[in-house]
Parts: C-alpha cells; structure tokens; sequence
C-alpha cells in the first residue's frame, strides 16, 4: 500500500496532473510572455532579457533569477489561472526595480517590499500582456469567478474602460490578483508568521485591518495598479 501510494505520489510529480496550470500551458505562457515582455522591456531601456522556467519547488513561490524561476506550488495551486501566472511572471520582472520604476510614476511611495512589484505587474505589466496574447486571448470569466469580483468593481472596470475588450481585461486582471494572493495566503511561509485564525484571509471589499495584514495591502494594491490609483502605503 505505501508503495503505492509512493507510486502515485512521483507519477503525480512527474506529471502532476492535479496542476490547475498544465506543463503544456506553462510553456505556451512563457513562450508568449516573453515573446511580449522582453521587446517591451527593451524599448524602457532593460539591458537584459527575460526567460522563465519551472522549478520542482512545491510552494507558492518564485524567485527572480536569470532565468526567472516558477515553483510547481505555483501552478499547482486550486486557485490558479493562466491569467494568474501571468500576474505572478510580472511580479518578478518588477524586481528588476530601475527598469519597473521606467514605467511607474515617480511621485509614487511603496509603503514595504513587494508593493513596487505588485503595483508595476497590475499598472504597467498583466493588462498589456493580455492584449498581446493570442493562446490566452479574450477567455470569459466563468460565473464563479465573477462571483468573486464585488459587483463595485465590476461596475468600475466597466466605466473605466471604453471598450469591451479593455473591460474583460479588467475582470480578468482583478481576478489575478485574487488568485494570486489565495495561494500566497495558503503559503507555509504565512504559517510562520501569523496564527491562521487571526489573520484573516484578504478581499477587495475588506479594509485594511492593522498592522501585519500584508496580503491585505497587496490585494489593494493590485486593485489600484489595474485602475491606475496610487498603491497601498499603510497605515502598516
Ligand atoms: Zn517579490
């Protein structure tokens, strides 16, 4: 029996077919990414090139190296979407800070770590991407994850935007983030930090609820990259 089950746990590794983002959308994801991200970064002046790869890593996780590196925990999480992986991949070009900083307004204040990252993947990076994709072009919301978008800021995104186009961009950006701060709050790393029972799990239609809430404020802060407001800078 544990045999077995060992079995199944390395064929699940190999081919880990509970992955909510297949290997095969991975690759085509990176192949377009880059294919965007890298002509884009060229013209503000980067002077390297982006590649992104997976690593066996099971958490929820990702590192800016060259190349970049994606955990499997990533694409294995219940809560991922390509639109997801997406907001994770311009996260971490966002760490390349002078070259993220070419595309932000410079009046603006980061209140901690990750915020500039954060701020770039929502304002300047994932809504771009989403026009240039052709794999991932126009995918509608299912009604569950419309569902999870308050209806304030599904009306928002559509008196933000002029065409229907922009506006399933929106959506589907603000589902990003919403799916990337789910498998962020599911990290082990947040075990550490915080009891899970008073650390209450980040939504758009929650306000900042004190000091330590860092997923909270990088939730608001992708919200308001997306509609292009300043990010969250506290209190913290
Ligand atoms: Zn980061």
């Amino acid at each position: 029996m544990k045999v077995k089950a060992l079995l199944m746990l390395l064929s699940l590794w190999v081919n880990p077919s509970s992955a909510k983002v297949s290997i095969e959308e991975f690759n085509i994801f990176v192949s377009e990414f880059t294919n965007f991200i890298n002509p884009y970064t060229r013209d503000a002046g980067a002077s390297r090139t982006y590649n992104l790869i997976l690593i066996p890593d099971r958490n929820f996780s990702a590192w800016f190296r060259d190349p970049i590196e994606i955990s499997q925990g990533v694409l294995d999480h219940t809560s991922m979407t390509v639109d997801a992986l997406a907001l994770v991949a311009c996260h971490e070009i966002g760490h390349d800070v002078s070259m993220a900083k070419k595309f932000l307004p410079n009046t603006i204040v980061f209140g901690w770590n990750h915020l500039l990252q954060d701020y770039f993947a929502s304002y300047s990076c994932i809504k771009p991407f989403l026009k240039h994709t052709v794999s991932f072009r126009h995918p509608n919301l299912t009604k569950n994850q419309m569902d999870e978008i308050p209806l304030e800021l599904q009306t928002k995104c559509e008196t933000f935007n002029s065409s229907e186009v922009d506006v399933k961009i929106c959506l589907r950006a603000l589902h990003a983030s919403i799916s990337v701060i789910k498998g962020l709050y599911d990290h082990k790393l947040f075990r550490e930090e915080y009891s899970r029972n008073d650390f209450a799990a980040p939504a758009f239609d929650r306000e900042w609820i004190g000091p330590g809430d860092h997923l909270q404020g990088r939730l608001i802060t992708f919200k308001n990259g997306v509609f292009g407001e300043e990010p969250f800078t506290g209190p913290y």
